[in-house]
């Protein structure tokens, strides 16, 4: 595990469930996996292609036998396979967390408008948001006694943020998803949920145009001037995966030191 402190316990002690998104140690999906992990939960991970090499030390740096499942969330093929080898292996899931985006680098900087390609818009859409609808019907197959799901989202989705761009637009219908999901899952017990972080130093981060500008505007605009902590975002998906959440569906939640709430962040005769 890493330097941060992610809580003890038992909350997630019996439940099994799949990881999608983690690329290295300081991925969003790896910072919720420790949490869980410290807390009982058994997990599976999926990764794209390559980055296996990255990820193995660290699933097998949480003790116990690895599960890593190749799942390309693109690749209907891929994703078969992955929730086929959870069933052959679990029979049921009880959690899912989907911390997968993508857009070209062309279109996360300048102006949304002329920057926008057909292409990069379906991307963008494709990967970042109906990869959760895809993934979360698949995964609600094995919810059989219920379960809860998660997808990251960020508050380009709500407000403009400069270079975000397509992604927000992304993130926006991510959101939307999240709720329409809720409902057609509420029925079978199965709750989801969107975490919407303030900005973190990750490789997703450091494909936006003016990504070190964001982190310090984040910080110094928030309510708490503080960079949003992996701790509160690993114990944010804790609470909505565990037991603690029960009753809370549909919703965005937002950790990232208020920043959110602000409208004006100083006044120069404050
Ligand atoms: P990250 O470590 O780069 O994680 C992004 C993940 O998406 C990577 O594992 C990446 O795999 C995966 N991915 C991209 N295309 C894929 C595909 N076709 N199939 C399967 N996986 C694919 O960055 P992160 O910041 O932790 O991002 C996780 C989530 O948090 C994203 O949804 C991001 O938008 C969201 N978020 C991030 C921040 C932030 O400031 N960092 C804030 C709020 C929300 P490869 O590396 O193999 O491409």
């Amino acid at each position: 595990m890493s330097d941060t402190i992610f809580p003890k316990g038992d909350l997630m002690k019996g439940k099994r469930g799949l990881v999608m998104g983690v690329a290295n140690k300081n991925s969003i999906a790896w910072g919720i996996a420790q949490q869980l992990a410290a807390q009982g939960a058994e997990m599976a991970f999926s990764y794209q292609g390559a980055v296996e090499k990255r990820v193995r030390p660290l699933v097998e740096s949480l003790g116990g036998d690895p599960f890593m499942v190749e799942a390309d969330v693109t690749d209907d093929a891929s994703m078969d396979a992955c929730f086929q080898a959870l069933e052959d292996k679990w029979g049921k899931i009880d959690f899912l967390v989907h911390a997968i985006a993508f857009a070209g680098k062309d279109e996360l900087v300048g102006s949304f408008t002329e920057n926008t390609t057909r292409e990069g818009w379906s991307r963008a859409m494709e990967i970042s948001a109906f990869s959760f609808v895809d993934a979360g019907k698949r995964a609600s197959r094995l919810m059989t006694d219920g379960g809860s799901m998660i997808t990251l989202t960020y508050l380009g989705s709500e407000r403009v943020v400069p270079s975000y761009n397509v992604m927000g637009v992304a993130k926006a219908a991510l959101e939307a998803s999240t709720r329409y999901m809720a409902r057609d899952l509420g029925p079978s017990n199965i709750r989801v949920n969107a975490l919407s972080a303030g900005p973190m130093r990750t490789l997703a981060m450091a494909g936006i145009s003016g990504g070190k500008g964001l982190m310090r505007t984040g910080r110094e605009w928030s309510m708490m001037k503080q960079d949003t902590q992996m701790e509160g975002v690993a114990g944010a998906a804790l609470y909505l995966l565990s037991s603690l959440g029960t009753s809370c569906t549909g919703e965005t939640h937002h950790v990232d030191c208020g920043f959110h709430a602000v409208a004006v962040p100083s006044m120069d005769d404050e």
